[in-house]
């Protein structure tokens, strides 16, 4: 896996140093010479781990460093600061100011790859777990929190495109007779099939998440409700057709599905429309797919 670094320096000398002792490491290098680039850069190239010199004509180190650390985008980013020899001061203003770490010009060649390899591998370790924060264990779907995220991220993107943007939600019918029948073990393995199958059904750019419970949420990008109907109908008979078992029987498992779109709700009530238009899937008999028209359904569903 390469991952990213930036070095920030205004000597050329330092880049062709740095580089040339991180030969050999997984590392890709992105090269910022002007202090005043070094946010705008890092926002763009997202890097792994920002190598960032103290001293610099214009803003210098530190004030980079407290812009990155000020950005939402950029203040997860580990920084490690180029001092010069023997400035204990700038050291310690530099940790205080949220770097991870320094390393002393000259450097020593060992040194250097091993202050660079041991920040890279605690940002693995950050990312891997806030990944693991965001992932079902059940599943291994997203779960609500990454839900919420992508969807404010992608209703701020439709918003600004015009593009649109639908979400589906879906309930396993009867799921607590499973349960009561066959055992919570069964009940899970329900779970997880219905959760595989989904993923198999839906696009790539589709975000299926479990929404908590026997629920689950669906993010469906640049579509509009009528055709993620046409994706829940694919699902919902994708899902009625599921083998299970349980002790020799067959288990049958349906789901039903409330459908929103951002033109038709609006962003704040896109959730709330969806959850409506499922309470109306389920009145009109389970295992079928609902459309909220209006913002109304909402009123009728309540
Ligand atoms: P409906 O068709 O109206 O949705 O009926 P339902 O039985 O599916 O709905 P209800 O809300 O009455 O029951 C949901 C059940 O889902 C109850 C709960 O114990 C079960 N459940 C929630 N999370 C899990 C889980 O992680 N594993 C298992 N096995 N069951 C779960
Ligand atoms: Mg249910
Ligand atoms: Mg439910």
């Amino acid at each position: 896996m390469t991952q990213r670094v930036l070095i920030v320096d205004d000597s050329k000398n330092i880049h062709a140093l740095v580089k040339a002792r991180l030969t050999g490491e997984p590392v890709e290098l992105h090269s910022c010479f002007a202090s005043e680039q070094a946010v705008t850069m890092a926002m763009q190239v997202l890097p792994d781990l920002v190598l960032l010199d103290v001293d610099m004509p214009g803003i210098d180190g530190f004030e980079v460093c407290r812009q990155l650390k000020a950005q939402p985008a950029t203040m997860n980013i580990p920084v490690v600061f180029l001092t010069g020899a023997g400035s204990t001061d700038e050291k310690i203003r530099g940790l205080e100011l949220g770097a991870v770490d320094y390393v002393t010009k000259p450097f020593e060649p060992a040194e250097l790859r091993a202050r660079v390899r041991a920040a890279l591998r605690t940002k693995y370790l950050l990312d891997l777990l806030n990944k693991k924060a965001m992932i079902d264990g059940l599943t291994g779907l997203w779960n609500r929190t990454f839900f919420d995220q992508t969807l404010a991220a992608q209703l701020s993107l439709a918003r600004r495109s015009g593009a649109p943007l639908s979400i589906v939600i879906c309930d396993l019918d009867h799921f607590k007779s499973i349960n009561d029948r066959c055992g919570h073990l069964t009940g899970d393995e329900a779970l997880r099939v219905v959760a595989a199958c989904m993923q198999a059904t839906c696009r790539i750019e589709d975000v299926v998440c479990r929404f908590g419970g026997e629920e689950f949420g669906i993010i469906v990008p640049n579509t509009p409700a009528d055709r993620s109907g046409i994706m829940a109908e694919r699902l919902r008979a994708n899902i009625e057709k599921l083998k299970l078992s349980h002790r020799g029987m067959p288990v049958t498992i349906t789901c039903s599905f409330g459908i929103a779109d951002l033109a038709t709700c609006g962003d704040k009530d896109l959730v709330s429309c969806a959850d409506a238009a499922l309470y109306e899937a389920k009145q009109h008999g389970r295992n079928r797919f609902e459309i909220a028209q209006t913002k109304l359904t909402l009123a009728k569903a309540s």
